[in-house]
Order: structure tokens, then C-alpha cells, then sequence
């Protein structure tokens, strides 16, 4: 018979079993329990980018790419690419987004893809940008889940080596004036 691979609760004591013994089992909070295996997977992907290629670029040299929506009428702005507007239908045109923007929502991610896997856990952030109607999902690094919160001023870090990737771009708290939750705040 096969013995059963080894439970864990944590994912780190997790990954390390699975790289050593090839399999470990996941309990999670509730108690359900998950098979885990290390299974390798390679592919080489041609991939093109298309029109979405100038925002992949901008990111390379520590630019932020949104688009605007060309109807006068509409003038949706996108923290995305996006060819044609999702609001009217127009084409759009691309636009430079500010490199500070807030949380508007976050995540802590416990498991991750292989690319991530070494800073697993990590945290995924929606980040809020004045004047654009849209939301960008990118890493928010140096800083734990407890000290992350709605409104958290935050500002755009790039790689220095970029691989033309949308981990080329994440986020960290903005040291100067970031305001403490509770405290006062002006508005408007
Ligand atoms: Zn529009």
C-alpha cells in the first residue's frame, strides 16, 4: 500500500514537501483536504500582443499605458489597453497614466503560478487612478496584509530587467504622506 503523502496547514512547509517528495496533502481551514503534486509543465509560446504591444513597451521604459475613448461624448478612460471602448464602442486612443494611484481593493495571494512562486505569499492589488474610470490588477510588494487598506496611497515600481511581461509593473505603499488609517484626512 501507498502511504499517504504528508498534511499541511502552511503553504511554505507545503511547497517544500512538494519539492522534495514530489506530492503533499493541503488541509485547508474547514478541514477539506487536497492531493498536491509536482508537475512539471513546459511550453514555448509564440505570442503576440497585437495591439495591445505599445502598453507592453511603455512598461519596459517605465511608462503606464491606459486608453481613452475618441467619442467626445464618452471620453471613457481604461487603466487597461483596450482598442475600443467598452462603454460606447468607439476606438480609443492610448494615454499616460500617473504612476501613484490608491487600493482599491486587495488580495493576498497563498498560492501562486510558477512565476510567482518565490514570493508567494504576495499581495494583488486593484489600483485606483485619478481620472481613469477602470481599475489595474498588479502586485503591491513591501508591505504584509495587515498593514494594506482601501485608499492606501501606492505608486508604480518597474523592473529594471523587464521581459516585456505584466509582472514588469508593481506597486509599493507611497512613503511620503501616506496617511495612517483613522487618521484625519482632508478631502476635496
Ligand atoms: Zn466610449
Amino acid at each position: 500500500m501507498v502511504p499517504k503523502p504528508k498534511t499541511f496547514t502552511r503553504f511554505r512547509e507545503l511547497q517544500a514537501e512538494i519539492v522534495r517528495s514530489g506530492a503533499a496533502i493541503y488541509r485547508d481551514a474547514e478541514g477539506t483536504e487536497s492531493l498536491i503534486i509536482d508537475y512539471p509543465y513546459s511550453i514555448r509560446y509564440i505570442h503576440s500582443y497585437a495591439e495591445d504591444s505599445p502598453f507592453f513597451l511603455a512598461l519596459a521604459n517605465g511608462e503606464l499605458k491606459g486608453s481613452k475613448c475618441t467619442d467626445p461624448a464618452c471620453g471613457f478612460v481604461f487603466a487597461t489597453p483596450r482598442s475600443h471602448c467598452m462603454v460606447c464602442g468607439h476606438t480609443t486612443k492610448w494615454i499616460t497614466l500617473p504612476l501613484k494611484g490608491k487600493v482599491h481593493s486587495w488580495t493576498t495571494c497563498h498560492f501562486g503560478s510558477e512565476a510567482f512562486l518565490k514570493e508567494t505569499p504576495y499581495n494583488l492589488a486593484l489600483v485606483e487612478f485619478d481620472g481613469a474610470g477602470s481599475l489595474l490588477m498588479a502586485r503591491l510588494k513591501d508591505c504584509v496584509e495587515s498593514e494594506i487598506y482601501i485608499g492606501m496611497p501606492i505608486e508604480a515600481r518597474f523592473d529594471a530587467s523587464p521581459k516585456f511581461s505584466i509582472a514588469d509593473i508593481w506597486f509599493v505603499p507611497s512613503k511620503e504622506g501616506a496617511p495612517k488609517p483613522g487618521a484625519s484626512r482632508r478631502t476635496g
